[in-house]
């Protein structure tokens, strides 16, 4: 299927004919709270559409749980930017080489298939809540009943001078895939010549990045017998250590690692502006400049700042947090908008903030699924706390990991395990365990 094109998924028969039969009641009330969908015995019910932006992680559960449970009269729809959608835990795995794509990204078109979803493949631009109309890049307009937002976030990056022209996002992961396959295609190439990136972000996702990346190019290497020297991975981070989030004990150990594989953190250090330099031998080099005045050339630069949403939900109306992130109830119902729900990176659970992280996102596939369903059978809603405590594995880009258990703001004591392959081989066995829910042969 080509990016772009939009796809009606196979219900529309069993809809058509289920229009005929029923009589239309619309319990069309503008609080969404008071929703209800009539089901009759032995007829197909009143139609009500809800549809989902985006086919993140709570996304590909809600789509997997509505297959199984379906809802009489509802129609499902998905409109979400790429037909398949990266599994956030296997990423670094797949970037140090140790999964295929296939292997880490869920195919949303046959979930939408089981999920007897329309599944759209477009870019969500703008909202309408007064008319509840979602308005597409590709000028579809689709209307609903409810609606859910599960469209991830994207590194924030709006006040560095030549980022957004000279940086790679680690969002949207397809367009910092195609830049990753496109570099290690180079390095292939040209394994003699050196190569300097450099990654900006110390937080978990910029840390697995820097060791995965390091790991696959040293294997390139390695099988080309260049030395390692060619390469030199910089580390960016504004805050004197790495990933904030993270109890003291992971920090430490990390950075621990991070040196002893060569990689040049630079703690405390703000990068405020970037540019190209002048062309040495084949490939491009930038300038990247600190507020302190530190200055280091490289060939790639990844951008792994601190999530951000993009403008159009505020736009909309919708209550958001400073950064624009949908403000959501425990029961992942909007604060200003019942008939809007959220989940993923782009909520922010007003009683139980939570860093951004696909785990959270994963876990709030199942309330928010039943909620949806909650609210179209005019059942009160269900409110959801996520878990403070909670394990973290984290691939150290050696087929190792390191096991964390600890609170979501890493504010108490924490039980933490030095990197150990039987570690990777339990992250590894939960990962697939979890892909293999959205296989459909
Ligand atoms: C390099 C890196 C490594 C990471 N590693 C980990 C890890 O190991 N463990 C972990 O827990 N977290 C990790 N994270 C964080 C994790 O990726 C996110 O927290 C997680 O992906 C959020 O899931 P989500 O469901 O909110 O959205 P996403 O998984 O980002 O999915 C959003 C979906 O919405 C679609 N979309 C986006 N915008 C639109 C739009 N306007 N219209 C329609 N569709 C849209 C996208 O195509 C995508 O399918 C990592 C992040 C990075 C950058």
């Amino acid at each position: 299927m080509e990016k772009g094109q939009s796809v009606l998924h196979t219900n529309g028969k069993r809809y058509i004919v289920s229009c005929v039969v029923n009589i239309l009641i619309w319990l069309c009330n503008k609080n969404m709270k008071n929703i209800t969908v009539e089901i009759q015995q032995n007829l197909q019910p009143i139609v009500k559409d809800l549809v989902l932006i985006g086919g993140g992680h709570s996304h590909a559960i809600v789509m997997k749980m509505f297959g199984i449970k379906p809802l009489p009269g509802v129609r499902l729809t998905l409109i979400t930017a790429a037909s398949d959608t990266a599994y956030s835990g296997m990423l670094p795995g797949h970037i140090a080489g140790f999964y295929s794509h296939d292997e880490c990204h869920i195919d949303l078109r046959p979930l939408a298939n089981f999920a007897q979803a329309r599944l759209y493949i477009d870019t969500v631009v703008a909202l309408d809540l007064e008319n509840n109309k979602v308005l597409c890049a590709n000028g579809l307009v689709v209307d609903f009943d409810l609606l859910s937002i599960d469209i991830g976030s994207t590194p924030s990056r709006i006040s560095v001078s030549g980022a957004a022209e000279y940086a790679i996002a680690a969002k949207p992961v397809s367009q910092l895939l195609e830049h990753w396959d496109k570099l290690i295609e180079a390095v292939g190439k040209n394994p003699q010549e050196p190569i300097s990136i450099a990654i900006v972000g110390g937080g978990a996702g910029g840390v697995e990045l820097a060791l995965s990346m390091r790991s696959r190019l040293h294997q390139i290497l390695h099988q080309t017998q260049q030395p390692i020297q060619n390469l030199e991975i910089h580390l960016f981070q504004r805050e004197q250590e790495l990933m904030p989030n993270y109890h003291q004990s992971v920090r430490h150990q990390l950075q621990q690692i991070l040196t002893e594989q060569g990689i040049k953190l630079h703690l405390g250090e703000t990068v405020c502006k970037i540019a190209p330099t002048t062309h040495k031998g084949t490939k491009e080099v930038f300038e990247i400049e600190c507020e302190s005045g530190l200055i280091v050339e490289c060939n790639k630069i990844f951008w792994v700042t601190q999530a951000s949403a993009p403008e159009w939900l505020k736009t909309a109306g919708l209550g958001t947090d400073e950064q624009g992130f949908i403000l959501v109830e425990d029961t992942l119902q909007s604060q200003t908008h019942p008939q809007v729900f959220a989940a993923g990176d782009i909520a922010t659970m007003v009683n139980h903030p939570r860093p951004k992280a696909g785990v959270f996102a994963v876990r709030q596939g199942k309330p928010l699924f039943e909620n949806l369903q909650r609210i179209l059978l005019g059942k009160s809603l269900k409110p959801y706390k996520p878990q403070k405590q909670y394990l973290s594995l984290i691939g150290t880009g050696d087929k190792r990991a390191i096991s964390a258990m600890g609170n979501a703001y890493a504010t108490r004591g924490a039980f933490t395990l030095p990197p150990h392959k039987l570690l990777w081989h339990y992250k590894d066995w939960i990962d697939r365990r979890f892909m293999e829910r959205f296989r459909f042969e």
